[in-house]
């Protein structure tokens, strides 16, 4: 037997049903017409942000990095809720745009960033976080053509990183951010450039559920950046923290304590150093806004037994949860929070590997575990699917192609 992860809390049953803000499993099938289906609950989503608001410094602002959950309905929900918007690529940019957000909330990193990107996002504009002196330059030269004042931060690669992280994405040599000791130069050549100063985009790291490592994360971001911005020579007027709140997925794992975290840097945020002292402070989390917040379901259409194993087979798959299958970025395959939503509560009766319609060994969803009976027809839920589901999934392979969606 392989333990299930945790199911994150605010799930009741109903008629024996999993509910979903209230609303049956099967109901919720029946509204979108089809499995598999994710579904995003608005009251999940409003109740995380009210919980950051309440711990965290009021000075502190809110980012929703889109990546973690791009559905347009959902983004749309959010500029009802946060402060700012962290996008990754022009695709991104056009789903913000469409829902109607002022591209003066939005800043957007990642390397790689095409000139007809950089183009719309001068153009709309959109705060360029510059992660690297080619970048820099192109930008420039595109704001120049253009006959745009571009808004320019920097995103910066600290020698450190956040502790702990699932996923490491500063500290040493990377494709991400420039090098802390070039920002200097880089951000007054901008400036002599005529660019708007935006200030510095720092992330180190992603999945984080120490306290204590992200608490000493944001001691070293905010000592970085008033390290450079005495460097640099101008006031901050900007800094985004990077964020890297995770959240809870396998057996063993313990919510983030954001009390904690909130009460840190509200002491930290009242004693800042003076070339950090008008600046704006934000996080930017995708995870911990949207993970909790989605449930994907799915049909069994056969069960099976081969060598005395019991098969549920389902019609979803790593093709929509790449990450719950356990081949997204981890060593060890784990078990998701899952259960079986059409009998949510009820006792386990039986050892079943759950898996996708794929064509692949590597199409699991839950190995040997503990679960009520299940039959053709029943429902499979797998919690933790609000980010990194849908979009961070190769729905096109094995062409069964993607899942239904419904933001309720
Ligand atoms: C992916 C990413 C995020 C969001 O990470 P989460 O783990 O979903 O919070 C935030 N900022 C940057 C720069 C990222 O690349």
């Amino acid at each position: 037997m392989k333990p299930v992860g945790p199911i994150p809390p605010g799930f009741a049953a109903i008629d024996g049903e999993l509910a979903i803000a209230g609303r049956k499993a099967s109901d919720l099938v029946a509204e979108a017409g089809r499995t598999p289906l994710f579904v995003y609950a608005r009251e999940r989503f409003d109740a995380r942000v009210a919980e950051l608001r309440a711990a965290l410094p009021p000075r502190v602002g809110i980012n929703y990095a889109v990546k973690a959950n791009p559905m347009a309905e959902v983004v749309a929900h959010m500029a009802g809720l946060v402060d700012g918007f962290d996008i990754a690529s022009s695709g991104e940019l056009a789903i913000c745009q469409s829902v109607g957000i002022d591209p003066a909330r939005i800043s957007f990193a990642g390397p790689g960033k095409r000139d007809d990107e950089l183009a719309a996002a001068i153009t709309a504009g959109v705060t360029l976080n510059c992660e690297s002196a080619g970048e820099l330059a192109r930008s420039l030269k595109i704001a120049e053509r253009i006959g745009q004042r571009p808004r320019i931060a920097m995103r910066v690669n600290p020698s450190f990183e956040l502790k702990g992280s699932g996923m490491k994405m500063g500290g040493g040599a990377k494709p991400f951010g420039i090098d802390a000791d070039k920002v200097p130069d880089l951000a007054r050549h901008a400036m002599a450039a005529g660019a708007e100063w935006r200030g510095l985009h720092i992330f180190t790291g992603s999945q984080a559920l120490s306290a204590e490592a992200i608490i000493e994360a944001q001691a070293n971001v905010l000592a970085l950046a008033a390290q450079l911005a005495e460097e640099i020579g101008e006031a901050l007027p900007k800094l985004n923290m990077g964020g890297g709140f995770g959240i809870p997925y396998f057996p063993g794992d313990e919510p983030l304590d954001l009390a904690r975290v909130g009460a840190a840097l509200t002491e930290r945020v009242a004693s800042l150093p003076p070339a950090l002292s008008e600046t704006e402070l934000c996080v930017e989390l995708g995870r911990y806004l949207a993970g909790e917040a989605g449930v994907y379901l799915t049909r069994v259409i056969d069960r099976k037994e081969s060598h005395g194993v019991t098969y549920l087979v389902t019609d979803g798959g790593l093709h929509h949860q790449l990450a719950a299958s356990g081949n997204f970025g981890t060593v060890v395959r784990r078990n998701y929070p899952s259960c079986i939503a059409t009998r949510f509560g009820a006792a386990a009766e039986e050892e079943v590997n759950i898996v996708g319609c794929l064509c692949t060994p590597l199409d699991r969803l839950a190995d040997n575990a503990a679960m009520p009976r299940a039959d053709v027809g029943d429902l499979v839920a797998i919690f933790c699917a609000g980010a990194y589901g849908a979009s961070a999934s190769p729905s096109g392979f094995l062409g069964h192609g993607p899942a239904a969606e419904l933001l309720i």
